[in-house]
């Protein structure tokens, strides 16, 4: 059904404090706007709120008009999964409150906040917790897909440190979704969390992290690629809980040419991250910023290449450790020899992480719906351009990259049971998945748990749960 004025009319004077926007009032074109232009859509309507009953209000009048809904955190899917053509967005960008218990060291956030707030009044209190490396993407999101980030060797992934969600369901009622209150929409909230809710807040289990950290970015010229994967393997064989690494191979900002970047993370003192680190930073890098800094600016270190603008597309890659380098030396002369040839993808980038998967790996894989809980390593092809009649072509070209890394290592990638281990969900676009079962062995049970709280399937953008019909 289509949204007419008369039924705005009844929206807003049901809505009590939040704003609405709808095609050419001030401040709709503004809302629409997203981390990726992909991602942006022409609503029919967006209502920013401000507290639980206007979503419990909207949601309610979207499903009286048989209207689309899409709702927005932080705005990061590349794939458009907050956004709706011609439907409602529930853009939760005005609840991004954090609140921190000192006592209890827990950070309870409001459901559209970004990782920013939370590393700012976290730091404020000597605390933080387990979230994303890139400070401007939404807690809402990364949260519900699972949630990596600099502190997981230490503490696991952001699910394995959230306590409680309070949810507003797709029949109206807000819930408290914890391990003693409906345990089960708490299992499936920690892995297929867009399935269920809008989630209002969160609160997470937080840890002293008052000490500077040793972090910062090193850069290397492309002949010391295979000599610096060697360093990285090296260091995931010998796993330290407080360490962490990226690489990322993209062109220097200055544009003279490809380069190797890699960002470091030691939570430690600088003795102890330097001898980490100590085969990296003898091979001599061209750039070295590293330093003992503070962690909530560990997660500002991406930010001037992650900017909002342009056209962008994430297809996830995973791989077992060690990677082998003559394999990442053909990735690499591949994915320059494209840039060269199309320089409006100048900006792309291949994201390699290095994380100690011990702590997350101690955790049942069937304890949370999160189906990719194992040593396989993540990785992205971040594709970035501006010319939108290329959208098919580039993100063809990605996949073709993907099924390369899928091909060299989907022996290794496999589980015990000759399986695919499904890839991080968080990074894949849903309907581009390069494994056929997002959810994996938990699938049967999600199935479960979206008939009984989401039977209607009115939470569909995001690697939809499909209903179970037999
Ligand atoms: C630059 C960048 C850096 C990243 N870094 C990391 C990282 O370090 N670690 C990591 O694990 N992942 C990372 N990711 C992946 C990230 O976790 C996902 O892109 C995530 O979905 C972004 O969430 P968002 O709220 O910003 O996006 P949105 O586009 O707002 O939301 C994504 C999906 O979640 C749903 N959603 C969001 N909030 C809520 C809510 N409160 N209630 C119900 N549904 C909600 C939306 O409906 C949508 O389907 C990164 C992504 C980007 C673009």
């Amino acid at each position: 059904m289509s949204i007419t004025a008369a039924s705005i009319d009844i929206l807003r004077s049901r809505l009590t404090t939040a704003i609405v926007h709808v095609p050419g009032s001030e401040g709709y074109q503004q809302s629409l706007v997203r981390w990726s232009d992909t991602g942006v859509k022409r609503a029919g309507v967006v209502v920013q709120p401000m507290i639980a009953e206007d979503i419990q209000t909207a949601l309610q009048w979207a499903q009286e008009h048989a209207i689309d809904i899409a709702v927005k955190g932080g705005g990061h899917s590349t794939a458009g999964t907050s956004s709706s053509d011609g439907g409602l967005v529930i853009d939760l960008s005005r609840m991004n409150q954090v609140m921190v218990d000192s006592a209890q060291k827990t950070i309870t956030v409001q459901g559209g906040a970004t990782w920013k707030e939370v590393d700012e009044v976290g730091a404020a209190h000597g605390l933080a917790t387990v979230g994303g490396t890139v400070n401007h993407t939404g807690v809402g999101g990364l949260t519900l897909g699972a949630g990596y980030g600099w502190l997981s060797g230490q503490y696991g992934l952001t699910i394995d440190n959230l306590l409680t969600a309070t949810v507003v369901l797709a029949d109206g009622s807000l819930v408290t979704a914890s391990a003693t209150e409906h345990p089960d929409l708490f299992w499936g909230l920690r892995g297929a969390g867009y399935n269920f809710g809008v989630v209002s807040d969160f609160t997470y289990q937080a840890y002293d992290k008052s000490s500077p950290v040793y972090s910062g970015i090193l850069a290397f010229p492309p002949p010391q690629l295979e000599s610096v994967v060697e360093q990285l393997n090296g260091l995931l064989a010998e796993p330290d809980s407080r360490a962490g690494a990226m690489c990322i191979f993209a062109q220097a900002p200055d544009g003279s040419g490809p380069m190797i970047i890699v960002i470091c993370f030691y939570d430690g003192t600088q003795q102890e991250g330097q001898q980490h680190f100590a085969g990296l930073l003898g091979l001599e890098p061209i750039l070295n910023t590293m330093d003992m800094i503070p962690y909530a600016m560990v997660n500002t270190l991406q930010n001037p290449q992650a900017t909002y603008g342009d056209r962008k597309s994430f297809k996830g890659i995973f791989y077992q450790p060690p990677l082998d380098p003559h394999f990442v030396r053909t990735v690499f002369t591949d994915f320059m020899a494209k840039l060269q040839h199309e320089p409006d993808l100048m900006a792309s980038a291949i994201i390699l992480e290095f994380i100690d998967m011990r702590k997350i790996c101690e955790v049942p894989l069937t304890a949370t719906a999160f189906a990719s809980r194992n040593t396989t390593q993540n990785g992205i092809i971040y594709m970035r351009w501006t010319d939108s009649s290329k959208d098919l072509e580039h993100r063809a070209w990605a996949r073709e990259i993907q099924a390369k890394w899928t091909a060299e290592l989907d022996a290794r990638a496999r589980g015990q049971d000759g399986d695919y281990v499904p890839q991080y969900i968080n990074y894949a676009e849903p309907g581009d998945s390069v494994v056929p079962n997002i959810y994996g062995e938990n699938l049967g049970r999600l199935q479960t748990v979206k008939a009984q709280y989401d039977p209607k399937n009115i939470f569909n953008k995001m690697h939809p749960i499909p209903l179970d019909t037999k």
